[in-house]
């Protein structure tokens, strides 16, 4: 199956939390487009892997994904070596991506900016003919990167007004994450899942004031932005 757009992330609900808006609208546009977690996010001390699998694919369908992979690579202790690399440019060969999103290269999380080498070099690497893995040669077009874990200005923003209530419920698929066990719900302290949606939608709102609308996912391109109309340039400087 041939996407147009695949996001690619170390941990299911790091697509919704940083560019499920985005894929949402994409889907929308009517592009193809796919979600490849690097790991089953074992390490998280909520739910099981296979609560967390149910979850993610819940998401995936509300966010119009049409393909969700999960290579179950070791959570927390992502690394950058040939047999992980190898893995995701199969996947990048089987789906040929025109776009691929990936989160930004440096973060709190070694997992976050460890995928990000990763899945760069995956796409590299899946375009060379002669590289031992199955498959055709296929390298992607066009790579960007998810900013909303790093503190980075972003190159562009897109408006996900419209698409915040579908991200929103994409990221409340994940409630074993973010729900106390059932013993622990008559504690005092706030709900991660309160906090959670309430700095999310803090940073929709940042993203969305940097280009004049509501909600907005900003990204980071290494290339620079190309123009060929001054006249219909968005995004009003004063
Ligand atoms: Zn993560």
């Amino acid at each position: 199956m041939k996407l147009d757009l695949l996001a690619i992330a170390p941990h299911p609900d790091d697509v919704e939390l940083t560019c499920g808006g985005t894929m949402l609208k994409m889907a929308q546009e009517g592009y193809r487009t796919g979600i490849l977690d690097l790991t089953q996010g074992e390490m998280g001390t909520r739910g099981t892997p296979e609560t967390r699998l149910r979850e993610a694919a819940r998401a995936a369908k509300i966010l119009g994904a049409k393909v969700r992979r999960n290579l179950g690579l070791p959570d927390a202790h992502l690394r950058v070596c040939d047999e992980y690399k190898t893995a995701i440019a199969e996947v990048i060969r089987e789906f040929e991506p025109h776009t691929v999103i990936l989160p930004y290269w440096e973060g709190r999380h070694p997992d976050h900016y460890t995928a990000a080498t990763l899945g760069y070099e995956a796409c590299f690497v899946a375009g060379l003919k002669n590289y031992p893995l199955a498959g055709r040669a296929f390298r992607p077009f066009k790579v960007i990167y998810a900013a909303a874990y790093a503190d980075v200005r972003p190159t562009f923003a897109v408006d996900i007004t419209r698409q915040y209530e579908g991200r929103r419920r994409a990221i409340l698929a994940y409630a074993s994450q973010f729900r106390p066990p059932k013993k622990e719900r008559k504690s005092r302290v706030a709900l991660p899942l309160d906090e959670l949606e309430e700095r999310m939608g803090l940073q929709a709102r940042h993203y969305g004031r940097m280009i004049g609308v509501k909600y907005a996912e900003g990204f980071v391109v290494r290339e620079v932005m190309r123009a060929d109309d001054l006249v219909s340039l968005p995004v009003r400087s004063l």
